[in-house]
């Protein structure tokens, strides 16, 4: 598929990942359709997006864990753009934390359910949300389509991670179904598995945390929020990956 005058919505497209993908398909003179909550930061990523030579670029305030404002805004962006062609599910959070803490046979600590299930809504199923209306336009659009989504190196398990390391897994899994699922459509989906990546996430991170995990890195840096979009890039331009999982992380799962 050509990036020029495609539109690609982006979940999470306000800041960090999903910002940089935005800018990077706006200077190949994409359409943008960022989906973000912070309204403040997708006005300037829609901004960037206009300035860096996207042919349209539009911002819309929601929250992908919100079934009906996920079914609307859907319905909007078709509406506003004529069309529907790429969607990117980046949307994501972390709310990182252990599953038990044990001090002198003394249970200290155990993940509050809310904890867990928050980092579910954001991740998992506002991905299934946002895949599902963008899958139902582009069938029935009848074009083909491409659904990407944003997975992580956590995906195979880490610590401090239950939450989080089970939604990575899980849109690695919802990836080969819809694949699988979707080809008969035309419609072809990815997934792109980031290691470490410079982005606002990972600047919460704990200074002793950044040490120990690029330690773990064989090229001993981050990477760069560009070095994801070249990936999702390669995903969209080459009309015959489907179903995989691309891994840009420095080398840290070897
Ligand atoms: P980020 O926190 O910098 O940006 C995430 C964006 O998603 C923000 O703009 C935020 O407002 C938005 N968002 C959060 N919850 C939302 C919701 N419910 N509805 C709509 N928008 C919402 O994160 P990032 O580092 O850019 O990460 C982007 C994606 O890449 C995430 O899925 C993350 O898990 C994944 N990832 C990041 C890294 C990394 O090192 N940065 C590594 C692996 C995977």
């Amino acid at each position: 598929m050509n990036i020029s005058a495609s539109t690609i919505v982006i979940t999470g497209g306000a800041q960090g990942l999903g910002r940089a993908m935005a800018e990077h398909f706006a200077a190949a003179g994409a359409k943008l359709a960022l989906i973000d909550m912070n309204a403040e930061t997708l006005a300037e990523a829609c901004e960037l997006c206009t300035a860096k030579g996207a042919m349209q670029a539009q911002g819309y305030v929601v929250n992908v864990t919100d079934e009906a404002a996920v079914e609307q805004v859907f319905e909007q962006i078709v509406a506003d753009f004529g069309e529907l062609n790429v969607l990117i599910n980046n949307a994501g959070i972390l709310r990182d934390g252990m599953l038990v803490k044990c001090k002198d046979g003394e249970i200290t600590h155990k993940m509050p359910l809310q904890q867990f299930q928050s980092v579910l809504d954001v991740n998992l199923t506002g991905s299934f949300l946002c895949g599902r209306e963008a899958a139902a336009h582009m069938a029935k659009a009848g074009n083909g389509g491409v659904i990407i989504n944003i997975s992580s190196v956590a995906r195979s398990g880490n610590i401090g991670q239950t939450n989080y390391a089970a939604t990575k897994a899980g849109v690695v899994a919802m990836t080969v179904t819809w694949a699988r699922e979707l080809g008969r459509f035309g419609i072809r989906c990815g997934a792109i598995a980031p290691g470490f990546i410079e982005t606002p996430m990972t600047a919460q991170m704990k200074p002793e945390a950044i040490e120990r995990a690029l330690s773990m890195v064989p090229l001993r840096r981050w990477g760069q929020p560009d070095e994801i979009a070249h990936s999702a890039r390669y995903i969209i331009e080459n009309d015959f990956f489907s179903g995989r999982v691309i891994e840009i992380d420095g080398g840290v799962r070897l």
